[in-house]
């Protein structure tokens, strides 16, 4: 199988890292990839975003499977454009990307279906904001309407900063506060069929013990030893299977990568949101766990065979990652700093570039790399991704020091 990986971040080198592990790839083809991807993939220029150019490069390079890591070209329809090409892609149309790209399409959907989730008003102006954060109450959560790569959204008590939020982002969702601990379940499907992945959690705030702004993500750790035996089935029994059949009703079958975000509150787990594709950081770690061949995987939900695949595999153990970020990230990351040890398995790139004077790695992002490990059990995996993290040098870079810490120290319990 000939695959075109459209991306170029962490998440995309993960990918990569697991399409180029499976037999049955001859060669991935990335775009625009990145320093990481271009040591297992051949790396062509291509504007993500740009569906008639990544369904050109398809054809061109004789694709057999196309996959699409990121939000954005998804929403701008890169997927349909690919489909009418007659070449399998592992990502959703357009219509059925709203589940990430609106947060108002995607609350419609999951009222529709009965699955359970935050109450939320949408809001455009001044007064009807002040009105839904007076009806929640604090902490007040406010969400951009739009993709704001997972910096849209302001969790805070101080009522104020909630209203200049919305103010700066024009239409919000203004929601009810979910108290309790946060998994991420990535489920395959081909629009019916569905393979739920294993669960994940990461980390949102930018410093240890939850605090400051929030990011793209700073780490993240699998499997998760303190979820309750029966939460995946539960989640697809009332999530997912609603949820895909409320899709396929309206005549827009979700089919690619269903992201659920869910915390387990005191009344049982709830969405926090949907994302149209594979979490990052969560895909470093749980690509790092699956055995079963991905290429296979994902052709399969590309092709709509999802239903005679066999069951998934799995590693013993557990994967972390935690994330090295530029000076100054999120609010103003600074680029163009040399990067030295980031040449080792385990270490993977998400912003970085190669100068072209002499080949030199520098920080391009805001997320820089992250430090990828398994280990017989989690704490072991842990240190293995910290020891990674620490052999990297760049100027001004931080990471949090608590990845995976309260789970090893078995201090997260869920709300009852
Ligand atoms: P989202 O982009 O919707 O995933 O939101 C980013 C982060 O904000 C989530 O991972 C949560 O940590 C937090 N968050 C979002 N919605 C809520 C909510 N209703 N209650 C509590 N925290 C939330």
């Amino acid at each position: 199988m000939r695959v075109l990986l459209v991306g170029g971040g962490g998440r995309e080198h993960a990918l990569a890292l697991g399409l180029a592990g499976d037999p049955s790839v001859e060669a991935v083809i990335a775009a625009p990839g990145n320093p990481g991807i271009a040591a297992l993939a051949e790396v062509r220029a291509v504007n993500p975003t740009d569906p008639s150019a990544v369904a050109g490069l398809a054809v061109e390079v004789g694709a057999d499977l196309v996959v699409i890591g990121p939000e954005a070209p998804l929403v701008a329809g890169v997927a349909d454009a690919v489909r009418a090409k007659g070449i399998p892609v592992f990502g959703p149309s357009a219509e059925a990307a709203r589940l990430e790209g609106s947060k108002t399409f995607a609350k419609e959907i999951m009222t529709a279906a009965g699955v359970p989730t935050a109450r939320a008003h949408t809001c455009t102006d001044a007064a009807s904001t002040a009105e839904a954060l007076d009806d929640f109450g604090p902490p007040y959560v406010v969400k951009d309407d739009g993709l704001a790569a997972g910096k849209g959204v302001v969790v805070t008590e101080d009522r104020a900063a909630a209203l200049r939020h919305a103010q700066d982002c024009g239409r919000v969702v203004i929601e009810e506060y979910l108290a309790g601990p946060e998994v991420s379940l990535f489920v395959v499907t081909d629009g019916e069929a569905a393979l739920p992945l294993l669960p994940a959690q990461d980390f949102k705030r930018v410093g240890d013990g939850d605090t400051g702004p929030n990011t793209g993500g700073m780490g993240a750790y699998a499997p998760l030893p303190w979820a309750p035996a029966g939460l995946v089935d539960e989640v697809m029994a009332d999530v997912v299977h609603p949820t895909l059949a409320e899709m396929r009703r309206r005549g827009t079958p979700f089919a690619g990568l269903l992201y659920v975000g869910l915390a387990l509150t005191a009344a049982g787990p709830r969405v926090i949101e949907f994302n149209a594709r594979f979490g990052d950081p969560e895909t470093q770690v749980v690509l790092a766990m699956l055995e079963t061949p991905l290429a296979g995987l994902l052709h399969a939900a590309a092709t709509g065979t999802l239903a005679a695949h066999p069951p998934l595999r799995w590693r013993d153990g557990a994967a972390v990652t935690v994330v090295v970020a530029a000076d100054g990230y999120p609010a103003a990351p600074r680029t163009g700093d040399v990067i030295t040890g980031a040449d080792r398995p385990g270490v993977i790139h998400a912003g970085t570039a190669r100068r072209a004077a002499d080949g030199a790695l520098l920080s391009a992002g805001g997320r820089v790399l992250c430090g990828t490990a398994t280990g017989p059990d989690l704490a072991a995996a842990r240190d293995a991704a910290y020891a990674l993290v620490r052999g990297v040098e760049l100027a001004g870079s931080h990471h949090r020091t608590d990845i995976a810490a309260a789970a090893v120290e078995g201090r997260i319990t869920i709300p009852n």
